[in-house]
């Protein structure tokens, strides 16, 4: 994953998991040239009993902020990176990524915007 993104994006990415409250720190960046439009981590749902997902998050924001400066909401030439980090008072000197994968309601609800290009880490 590395190679197909920056080093700026992971390491903006890294810092932002840091700020979710769940134990599996995930963060996401839609991406346009090299240049982060949008971010979001995943976090306690303000309403219902559940987590929303860093990626959906980052699509939600990304969406309603286009809608607030009535701009087109168009995912073709965008990359959502999506990563998890360390785990809640894990060793901050392991500075390593972890695996992570779209869960089904996720890659379900993507898919369904047409958003083809993500990257997991
Ligand atoms: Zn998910």
């Amino acid at each position: 994953m590395r190679s197909a993104i920056s080093n700026h994006v992971i390491d903006i990415l890294q810092g932002l998991s840091q700020k979710s409250s769940c134990s599996h720190k995930h963060a996401a960046a839609l991406v346009y040239n090299k240049t982060i439009i949008c971010t979001a981590y995943n976090d306690w749902d303000s309403v219902y009993p559940r987590t929303c997902h860093a990626e959906i998050a980052c699509v939600n924001r990304y969406i309603r902020d286009q809608k607030r400066l009535r701009k087109s909401i168009n995912f073709n030439k965008l990359t959502l990176v999506v990563i998890r980090y360390k785990r809640y008072k894990e060793d901050v000197s392991l500075n390593t990524l972890k695996d992570s994968e779209p869960c089904v309601q996720c890659e379900n609800a993507l898919s369904a915007m047409g958003i083809k290009r993500i990257i997991y880490s």
